[in-house]
């Protein structure tokens, strides 16, 4: 009886962090979808990091990376620094 107490308890805590490690991987790649449309999506490596998807990356990293960006300017810009301002920190 007891066995199956643990087991059951076991189970529980496992099921608990695979829901919460989850949460976190999705809410990460969601983070970079959403920084990825807001760059030019010009992939001219300027920035130093290959691809527009590079850079993407490295803002969930290092927010302030994004400035590297030189075609990311006017109204993608504004977009930009308000959706990390308001989503990432
Ligand atoms: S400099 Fe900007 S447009 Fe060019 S690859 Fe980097 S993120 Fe994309």
């Amino acid at each position: 009886m007891i066995g199956i107490v643990i087991l059951t308890i076991t189970a529980l805590i496992l099921g608990i962090i695979l829901v919460f490690t989850d949460l976190f991987i999705n809410k990460k790649d969601n983070n970079e979808e959403e920084i990825l449309k807001r760059l030019p999506g010009y992939n001219c490596s300027a920035c130093g990091y290959g691809s527009c998807s590079g850079m993407a990356k490295k803002i969930l990293e290092d927010i302030e990376s994004y400035k590297k960006c030189r075609p990311l300017r006017g109204e993608k810009l504004k977009e930009m620094e308000e959706y990390l301002k308001k989503y990432i920190q």
